[in-house]
């Protein structure tokens, strides 16, 4: 490498750098924005509701997953906001938005008699992200609005994942306890993804174990010999036992073929959530949905 090839890399490479720090901070200022804004009609925070399914087919709960619709940039997916909104600390205002936005959705569902047949007996699953949970006035928070919309603690879902239950697992039971007394019910989201010990699990009052997208996947994609050729749902099964053992349900993620699901069917799994069924969607799409599926 010359000297001249070598200053153009790192001059390349600066340029680089510099372009995602402003892209990073262009995010921030527009989700800063985003969450300031108050005419209901300039609302850019919104949520999906995918469904999540039972053996028999009905209706068990949804999850709400936040979209942004962005005034340049059309709909933006988490995928694209949340790490960011984490690192900036923006996560707290956006999370909190998210919380009382999908409880006041559910209380609004349950009180409607055109939609009460589905939505009475709903599951309104909700993701909290590490640095929503760890806030000091989390559990104030949620049963704030608990109370303040009378709803059933019992018909929302908090979804963790194991980054938080690692991080401090005295701290994270206290809490976990204390808004299990409301009736809150949890749910350990990605499971298998995480590098955190299991022995966690037997000590968190858990409602919900979540089986990761990645497991699904290889049901329909065997491991080569040269790869060891183990049977690929063989960790399904095993995990699936384990939750059982521990008084917990399992929903299978990302489901998105008729054979995925007839494997984790026949493997015990309760509770199904994936294209299969359904994409995420807007509200107004998810309530013929769910009547049809009564
Ligand atoms: P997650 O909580 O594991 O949510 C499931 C993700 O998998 C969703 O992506 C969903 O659209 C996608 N998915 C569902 N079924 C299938 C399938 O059959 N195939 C495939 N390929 N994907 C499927 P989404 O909505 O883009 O959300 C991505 C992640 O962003 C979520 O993963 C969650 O970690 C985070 N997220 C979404 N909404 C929120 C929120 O309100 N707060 C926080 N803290 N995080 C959120
Ligand atoms: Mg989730
Ligand atoms: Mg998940
Ligand atoms: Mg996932």
């Amino acid at each position: 490498l010359s000297k001249a090839a070598g200053d153009n890399r790192v001059r390349f490479f600066a340029h680089a750098l510099q372009e995602a720090a402003s892209t990073r901070l262009a995010l921030r200022t527009d989700l800063t924005a985003a969450l300031h804004i108050a005419p209901p009609e300039a609302q850019q925070l919104l949520l999906h509701y995918q469904p999540q399914v039972n053996a028999q087919g009905q209706l068990h709960g949804v999850e709400a997953l936040v979209r942004w619709q962005h005034p340049r940039r059309g709909l933006i997916s988490p995928g694209a906001f949340i790490a960011e909104a984490e690192a900036s600390g923006l996560i707290i205002p956006l999370g909190h938005w998210v919380l009382q936005e999908a409880a006041t959705t559910l209380r609004r569902w349950q009180s409607d008699p055109a939609h009460a047949a589905w939505a009475q007996p709903l599951t309104m699953a909700v993701n909290v992200s590490p640095r929503q949970f760890r806030e000091p006035d989390f559990v104030d928070r949620v049963h704030a609005i608990l109370e303040q919309l009378g709803l059933n603690a019992l018909s929302l879902e908090l979804e963790l994942t194991e980054t938080v239950v690692a991080d401090d697992l005295d701290a994270t039971l206290e809490k976990m306890q204390q808004l299990r007394r409301y009736g809150v019910r949890f749910a350990l989201d990605d499971f298998g993804t995480g590098y955190s010990s299991l022995s966690y699990l037997k000590r968190l009052p858990i409602d919900t174990l979540k089986i990761d997208r990645s497991f699904v996947m290889d049901i329909d994609a065997p491991t080569p010999a040269v790869l060891g050729g183990k049977r690929p749902a063989v960790l399904i099964e095993a995990i699936i036992a384990m939750a059982h053992q521990l008084d917990m349900q399992v929903l299978a993620e990302g489901v998105e073929t008729p054979a995925q699901l007839a494997h984790l069917k026949a493997s015990g799994c309760d509770i199904f959530q994936g294209y299969f069924f359904s994409k995420p969607l807007p509200e107004a799409q998810l309530q013929p949905w769910a009547a049809a599926r009564m």
